[in-house]
């Protein structure tokens, strides 16, 4: 009892950022403990975790995922817009001689690999703004899903422990996803591949390693060679039958059902596929294969695999989604939400600089846009709100 009060004394006598510090600092230390116990080389260990400060962004983003909050046309509209595709055309160009070598040795479909490194690193130009061991170490001692960040934490550490990357290379995701394809350090573990040959799998700097890694994953994942993904469809009006990733059934019965190709082709054979609906039944449907539900494990969410499978089609040359999304206020570009940060700061709006990201504060001065105008304030970057500020 004495102690207690002992203790909660001294507790009232610091911050609330000291006790942090200090329980994150003792965490710390039994994290390392526990690394060099599992094999992760001591000298890699004591630097990738010293000096561990507490990181306020890790855990907010660690409560939120765009996936999931974002509507699909403005995640779509991020993701797939036209720069990304003229990008993407460049860097197949390119690369083209190890996309086809990757695309022989492994099965899988070149311009779905593209457009994967296209969407998870921006074609190796843009690999997270955290440093791995420091954004996972803060995960598991604020105890957000602290064994699985834990586990990936190690595994990091072990991969620069055998010398594949360094730990200035260890750039990441705020959830611990490095490299130009963005693996979790499990998956690196499991399935990273040397494809150039110089003994390391270095998916950070070479290319070769990262598009190959990526390529046995997929097929890992149940990637099926020279199958699609799946394709745009025409529902029939007041359509009411089943739909969902996981509800398949052959072309056939999808036919029965009223469904076609877009140029009206009945839909037939014994192939099966699934019929989903992003947007519900007045935005666009596809019907989606197996290899949908590889690409879906990646980052299993729908609109995630939808976002590379459209992506790969347009890095084809074939054409957008023809049914247009269910809303009066489409979302913007990549190349628009910069242009809105630009008016916004011309506007008078205190946002910092321009740079493309919608964070908090972008997001409050948008929501006052919005209120100035009679609009809902939810801080989206939409096209109204683009146009509001005079964006063309
Ligand atoms: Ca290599």
């Amino acid at each position: 009892m004495i102690l207690r009060t002992i203790l909660v004394f001294a507790l009232a006598a610091l911050t609330v950022s000291e006790v942090n510090a200090r329980s994150l600092n003792s965490c710390v230390a039994g994290l390392k403990k526990q690394a060099i116990r599992s094999g992760v080389k001591r000298s890699v260990a004591n630097k990738a975790l010293g000096n561990v400060t507490y990181d306020e962004k890790v855990i907010r983003f660690s409560r939120s995922q765009p996936e999931y909050r974002t509507p699909i046309w403005d995640y779509m509209a991020f993701l797939v817009d036209p720069e990304r595709i003229a990008d993407g055309k460049a860097m197949m160009q390119k690369h083209d001689k190890t996309l086809r070598a990757v695309e022989k040795a492994y099965g899988v479909d070149r311009y779905i690999i593209a457009a994967l490194w296209g969407i998870e690193s921006n074609y190796g130009r843009h690999h997270g703004d955290f440093y791995l061991p420091h954004a996972l170490a803060n995960l598991v001692c604020a105890r957000r899903k602290s064994k699985f960040f834990r586990r990936e934490l190690i595994q990091a550490l072990k991969i620069v422990s055998r010398g594949d990357v360094r730990l200035a290379d260890l750039k990441s995701s705020w959830a611990g996803a490095f490299g130009q394809t963005q693996f979790i350090p499990s998956t690196y573990r499991r399935l990273a591949v040397d494809f150039d040959k110089d003994g390391r799998r270095d998916l950070v700097h070479s290319v070769p390693d990262a598009l190959a890694s990526t390529a046995n994953y997929l097929r890992n994942a149940g990637w099926r060679s020279g199958q699609s993904w799946g394709y745009e469809v025409r529902l029939p009006k007041r359509y009411r039958g089943a739909s969902g990733r996981k509800r398949r059934a052959s072309l056939t019965t999808w036919g029965k059902r009223g469904i076609t190709r877009l140029n009206g082709k009945r839909l037939t054979g014994r192939r099966k596929g699934a019929l989903i609906l992003p947007a519900g039944r007045n935005g666009p449907a596809f019907i989606v294969f197996s290899n949908f539900n590889a690409i879906y494990t990646y980052n299993a969410a729908e609109s995630y695999a939808l976002a590379i499978s459209h992506l790969s089609d347009r890095l084809r040359g074939r054409s957008g989604i023809r049914k247009g999304w269910p809303t009066k206020d489409p979302g913007l570009t990549r190349a628009q939400r910069l242009e809105l940060q630009k008016r916004l700061i011309k506007a008078g709006y205190d946002i910092g600089e321009a740079d493309g990201r919608i964070g908090p504060i972008t997001k409050a001065a948008i929501k006052k846009v919005q209120k100035k105008n009679n609009m809902k304030p939810n801080g989206r970057p939409s096209m109204k709100v683009y146009k509001l500020l005079g964006g063309a």
